[in-house]
């Protein structure tokens, strides 16, 4: 397989009034042709500030990338790249979508405006080429009557248009890389399964790899090759879709697949609601990052961070009850199954 994106210890920081907020902590990770990579946990963990830092739209003087970050785009330093290289960057080679298509699409240009502009720029095609392709676009994203709708101003359109404009957008230029940071979070639920049956269309139309960014291990169960649960801006377990959902051994992970409505009668109706709240992310942090919410929080865990290790296959996970020398924990390992 060609590999098209390294990360490689990432880390990046929030400058605030209380201090450094180190929002990403040394993540790493690498990225397919045609593979779908989910990045999952609860808000503040970091996977949308490792979106954004893939695209370079973190900027100074708020939010600065360390120097030790690296970021590889196939054979491209993307963190070296000049402001012209990253306009080339983002469009040709990597697309994104954002949480709410109605804020992120301008509402005073209509949708084929607003999908020509990015043709224009980035495919160099003149005015009537780009409406052609404006309107083609609107057909690949399964918009009917795209001739009329072309014209249309985005309140015209419902959200789960709306959002198929923005997909529409991100692939107009064909890049390699989609990036879709929460794309069905404001829409309701049949929406949303409408809206990823599309991007699983076209991953498999256009080979295109995908990042996807959500709160929500359900939305990712059809959809991901692979799945990485960040935590306190950390990977905290990473592997296939079938070695996370079947067989999950960080206790945080196990929380949010509780946390995933079942239609079964075990929860009677009640979802799991994981106690306490994360790490203040200001602080520095040479231990477990999960240990003041983790029932199985051992001594060691409060005074060194876990190493990753390997659990079978592509299977890694953070947590000191894999270490080879870990005590055995009954009810530990009757979960991991
Ligand atoms: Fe829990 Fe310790 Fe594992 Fe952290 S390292 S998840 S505190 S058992």
């Amino acid at each position: 397989m060609e590999k098209i994106l390294e990360v490689n210890n990432l880390q990046v920081s929030f400058h605030t009034y209380a201090g450094d907020v180190k929002a990403v902590r040394g993540v790493s990770f690498e990225l397919e042709k045609g593979e779908t990579l989910a990045f999952v946990g609860e808000s503040g963990c970091g996977k949308t500030v490792t979106a954004k830092a893939i695209m370079r739209l973190l900027q100074p003087p708020f939010a600065e990338i360390k120097k030790e970050s690296k970021i590889m785009y196939q054979d491209k330093d993307v963190m070296k790249m000049s402001k012209k290289e990253l306009q080339a960057y983002r469009g040709n080679d990597v697309g994104m979508i954002f949480q709410d298509p109605m804020t992120s699409l301008n509402p005073t240009m209509t949708i084929g405006k607003q999908i020509m502009e990015s043709l224009m720029l980035h495919r160099k095609l003149d005015k009537k080429q780009a409406r052609e392709e404006a309107i083609e676009m609107l057909r690949v994203v399964k918009i009917s009557d795209a001739e009329k709708r072309v014209d249309d101003y985005p309140h015209q359109l419902s959200g789960g248009m709306r959002q198929r404009v923005m997909i529409a957008i991100a692939l107009s230029c064909n890049p390699a890389l989609l990036i879709a940071d929460e794309p069905t979070t404001a829409l309701d639920v049949t929406i949303q399964a409408q809206i990823m049956r599309l991007l699983g269309d076209l991953k498999k139309e256009r080979d295109t790899a995908i990042i996807l960014v959500t709160h929500d291990l359900g939305v990712v169960a059809n959809f991901a090759d692979r799945i990485q649960v960040m935590y306190a801006g950390q990977i905290i377990e990473r592997g296939t879709a079938k070695e996370i959902f079947y067989h999950a051994k960080h206790p945080y992970t196990w929380a949010l697949l509780a946390s995933v409505p079942k239609l079964d009668t075990e929860n009677k109706g009640e979802l799991y609601a994981l106690k306490g709240t994360p790490p203040d992310l200001i602080l520095e942090m040479n231990h477990c990052p999960f240990a003041d919410r983790c029932e199985y929080c051992m001594g060691i865990c409060r005074e060194t961070m876990p190493e990753e290790t390997l659990v079978d296959g592509t299977h890694r996970v953070s947590c000191w009850l894999q270490h080879p020398s870990a005590p055995r924990v009954q009810s530990y390992y009757e979960k991991c199954g």
